[in-house]
């Protein structure tokens, strides 16, 4: 078993990222397992190596050990690259200049209703989808899944596990992915490179067997499952989570300093403490 925690490193850890990996790292080293870590910090904006260095200095704190160096997913680019040029040869993707506003406005045109709204955000109308798809991979622009090519073939094997709060055999449904994911962004103009595309290839290279996150996360599943498909990697074990709330029911956020696992440690709280406060 192989299990990892992967941040953001934008804001400090707080009691649901405490809760997230202690139950990954527990999770692997019960079953003698391993447990690694990935910093998610694509987003180059709001990415800190401060906050990289207090979150493993907090990790340490309560006890956690993580059986590889981090992996770093801003010095990964070449492989994302890699892997959507292998999407757009097969004439996959195609580029995309809309803006957020543009997207929001076709889709909300009086004669498509209310815009769907899935996991992945507003369901994309579809404007660019007839954006020439030859020539090399596309660089400085969006690149966006169709959807519709992508499912063709795929969706009859598309199955995985689940072992978190909704536990059984998941299978792919086409007729959702197109309804409510549609086609998602696989490389941002800015990054590169996306979520979706980045956690596949990282869960693969680390060899991740059992994926354990937060609920909020469970929908983009299949979008990860069928990208795996595609790609030829292996499907993971996922493992959702429930979710930290404050004491209003709201879900913790990391620009909330509050629950921050820093102020517990200050306040002389001990990591045992914190297994308590996430109900472990
Ligand atoms: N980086 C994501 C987060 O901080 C986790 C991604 C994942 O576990 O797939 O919420």
């Amino acid at each position: 078993m192989r299990t990892r925690f992967a941040p953001s490193p934008t804001g400090p850890l707080h009691l649901g990222h405490a809760f997230a990996a202690i139950l990954a790292h527990d999770m692997a080293r019960k079953a003698g397992g391993r447990f690694l870590l990935r910093w998610e910090d694509i987003d180059r904006q709001r990415s800190r190596p401060e906050w990289e260095a207090l979150a493993e200095e907090d990790l340490r704190w309560l006890g956690l050990s993580w059986d590889e160096p981090p992996l770093h997913q801003s010095a990964r680019l070449t492989l994302y690259r890699e892997a959507l040029g292998r999407l757009w040869a097969r004439g996959l993707l195609y580029p995309c200049r809309c803006l957020r506003r543009d997207i929001l406005a076709a889709a909300s045109a009086p004669q498509e209703g209310a815009p769907l709204i899935g996991p992945d955000g507003v369901v994309y109308p579809g404007t660019c989808r007839g954006e020439p798809r030859t020539g090399p991979l596309p660089e400085g622009v969006a690149l966006r899944l169709d959807m519709a090519r992508a499912i063709e073939g795929i969706a009859a094997e598309a199955e995985w596990e689940e072992t978190g709060t909704l536990p059984g055999r998941q299978r792919l449904d086409p007729a959702w992915m197109l309804r409510t994911v549609g086609d998602v962004v696989l490389a941002r103009r800015d990054f590169g490179t996306a979520y979706h595309l980045a956690v596949v290839v990282d869960d693969a290279a680390q060899g991740i067997t059992h994926v354990t996150r937060g609920e909020d996360l469970r929908d983009a599943t299949p979008i990860h499952v069928l990208l795996q498909h595609l790609l030829g990697l292996p499907t993971p074990v996922y493992h959702h989570h429930r979710l930290i709330r404050d004491k209003t029911g709201r879900r913790l956020a990391k620009r909330e300093d509050a629950r921050a696992i820093r102020r517990f440690r200050e306040d002389g709280a001990t990591p045992q403490d914190i297994r308590r406060m996430v109900g472990l």
